[in-house]
């Protein structure tokens, strides 16, 4: 495939960056994974706004404006066969310097975007569900920020595989914040509520659309706090990403969710979120 590499399209095996790059240094960087149907990368603004928003949260200057990375994001999907792209990686960092923890004086930042095909989401992932761990948030308190920084999700991830399970939730102080690489949503009385934004959550964008759909369709979806004792006792417990979308979780820390099937308002905001992607293939 064709990669991204400060301004220059060049084939993933020639593509090198700095080992002094604070990327991989420090991890003093951030990221978006933006998914791309028939060609189309879906919410772009919205992951253009979040990459912002992350390089301002950790003091740097986006590399160029939201329409000139817009643009080079097209470009990359276009040389990469256009649909044969399914996501666009794109990693901003703060560029290459002797090592020294303050941002260096003259610096500039190290762009990277890859595009790769998605592995289809199992059917029996959505027909039966996908179990979740729960474990102790043991992140940082800014998880708003889509850092780089991901080794606590990549030792989550790992302790879930080895209980056989997809995900693990982070929990901190009692609450439910979202998974490692998902956010989460928990249904109690036939309504479903997802944490709102806040230190240890990232916005998704996912989660926006799914917040988005249930207005216009007029289904009870809507922000609030999941308490950690509460969840045993959810009807329906639902994750969101860009990658996998929404998926049902029918197993929590080995015990059944609910009746330990998929349930109807996951049933509803799926069949939502595929008919917003009918949508873009079509156009
Ligand atoms: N939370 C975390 C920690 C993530 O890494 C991700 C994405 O991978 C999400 C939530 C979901 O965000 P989005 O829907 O924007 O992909």
């Amino acid at each position: 495939s064709i990669a991204y590499v400060n301004g220059a399209f060049l084939p993933l095996g020639e593509a090198r960056v700095s080992i002094l790059d604070r990327g991989f240094q420090f991890a003093d960087g951030v990221y978006e994974v933006i998914p791309v149907y028939g060609g189309r990368p879906f919410r772009l603004d919205a992951h253009l706004r979040r990459l912002e928003r992350s390089l301002n949260e950790i003091r740097m200057s986006p590399p160029m404006d939201r329409e000139a990375l817009g643009e080079r994001i097209r470009e990359l999907i276009t040389r990469n066969g256009g649909s044969d792209c399914q996501q666009v990686y794109l990693q901003v960092t703060r560029g290459e310097a002797p090592r020294n923890h303050p941002f260096p004086r003259e610096v500039h930042p190290t762009v990277v975007m890859t595009c790769s095909p998605v592995p289809p989401v199992p059917a029996e992932w959505v027909q039966d569900g996908v179990s979740v761990i729960t474990a102790e948030d043991i992140r940082w308190a800014r998880c708003d920020i889509k850092s780089i920084a991901l080794l606590p999700n990549v030792m989550m991830r790992q302790k879930a595989a080895d209980a056989g399970a997809y995900e693990a939730l982070w929990v901190h102080e009692g609450a439910v914040q979202e998974g490692a690489a998902s956010n989460v949503f928990a249904v109690y009385g036939g309504q479903a509520v997802t944490p709102p934004d806040g230190p240890r959550v990232l916005p998704g964008i996912t989660r926006d659309v799914v917040l988005e759909l249930a207005e216009e369709r007029g289904l009870p979806v809507s922000t609030g706090s999941i308490a950690a004792s509460d969840l045993a006792r959810a009807e329906e417990i639902w994750l969101t990403s860009s990658t996998k979308e929404v998926l049902p979780v029918t197993r929590l820390d080995g015990e059944p969710v609910g009746d330990g099937r998929p349930g109807p308002l996951f049933r509803s905001v799926l069949d939502a979120y595929r008919a917003r992607i009918g949508e873009l293939r079509a156009r």
